[in-house]
């Protein structure tokens, strides 16, 4: 596309609106359109700053005439400003497809940075941060679920998720199961609001935690994990053949996979299959 548009790529804040970037305010002001996920929920983030730029609807599940009216628009040399809810657009947010057709199109893409959620939490985690993973949201179901947390049982980077308040307990309680009672781990709950939380602990102490206190299930949650210390996971395996051995020597396969389960907190299917590997 020559003398197409900017694509701009705007972060917006995650609760408190004092993190709107004065560029942020500029590009949002002087653009053409402001493409939004929800226009009515970005509406009242518009009008907070006096914003009078027109909205247009965009999501990536949204029919191809909306992303096509985008990129006419862009084609024509308007600009346009792509923000979402909260936070940073395409971060567990719609934007992939549009920044993508816009690129393979010609358009410049310019990304005004701001706030965004996994990495604010990362930065007052105190978990390691030289590496780390972003993991979005786990399957709401909980086999898919631990199936997804057993992939990451061994994975040494610091781990990302961002949890609806709902299902924060049960998420809680599985990586206990796939990660082992006692990885470390932060739940920062409402960063930037009133009632922002950082709690740190084991994931067993996360789970009693949240388990007594009904308000540690409200609002917005990330969970940031410590990565896999490959020689405890080792050294915990051996020691769980060990206690295996000691119970299969004494009651059936079934019954030391379950009591291996209750000792270890670890998954009981898991150490069936190894009660039965180790047997054959
Ligand atoms: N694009 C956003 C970003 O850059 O962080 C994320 C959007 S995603 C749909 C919403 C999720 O982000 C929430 O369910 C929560 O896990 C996390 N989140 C957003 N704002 C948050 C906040 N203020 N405190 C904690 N978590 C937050």
């Amino acid at each position: 596309m020559n003398n197409s548009g900017n694509l701009y790529v705007v972060a917006t804040p995650i609760g408190n609106l004092g993190d709107m970037v004065p560029r942020a305010l500029q590009v949002l002001q002087q653009a053409d359109w402001v493409a939004a996920e929800d226009t009515r929920h970005s509406g009242r983030l518009l009008a907070h700053f006096a914003i009078e730029t027109p909205m247009i609807p965009y999501h990536d599940h949204s029919d191809e005439r909306q992303m096509g009216r985008l990129l006419e628009k862009l084609g024509a040399g308007q600009s346009v400003a792509l923000i979402s809810d909260a936070g940073t657009p395409l971060i567990s947010d719609p934007g992939y497809r549009l920044v993508r057709e816009a690129r393979r199109l010609g358009v410049t893409i310019v990304p005004v940075p701001g706030p965004c959620a996994a990495v604010v939490a990362l930065s007052a985690a105190g978990l390691p941060s030289d590496r780390f993973t972003f993991e979005g949201f786990l399957p709401a179901r909980q086999q898919p679920r631990r199936s997804a947390l057993e992939a990451l049982a061994k994975e040494s980077r610091t781990l990302i998720f961002y949890e609806a308040p709902h299902r924060v307990l049960a998420t809680l309680e599985d990586m206990a199961t796939c990660f082992g009672v006692g990885r470390e781990a932060v739940l920062a709950r409402e960063l930037t609001k009133t009632h922002e939380t950082i709690i740190h602990g084991t994931v067993a102490e996360l789970v009693e935690r949240v388990r007594a206190d009904a308000n540690q299930q409200r609002g917005e949650i990330v969970l940031v994990v410590r990565g896999a210390d490959l020689e405890t996971i080792s050294a915990d395996s051996a020691e769980q053949e060990r206690l295996l051995r000691i119970l299969m020597a004494e009651v059936p396969l079934k019954q030391a996979a379950a009591i291996a389960a209750k000792i270890t907190g670890g998954s009981k299917n898991a150490l069936y299959q190894q009660a039965l590997a180790l047997k054959s």
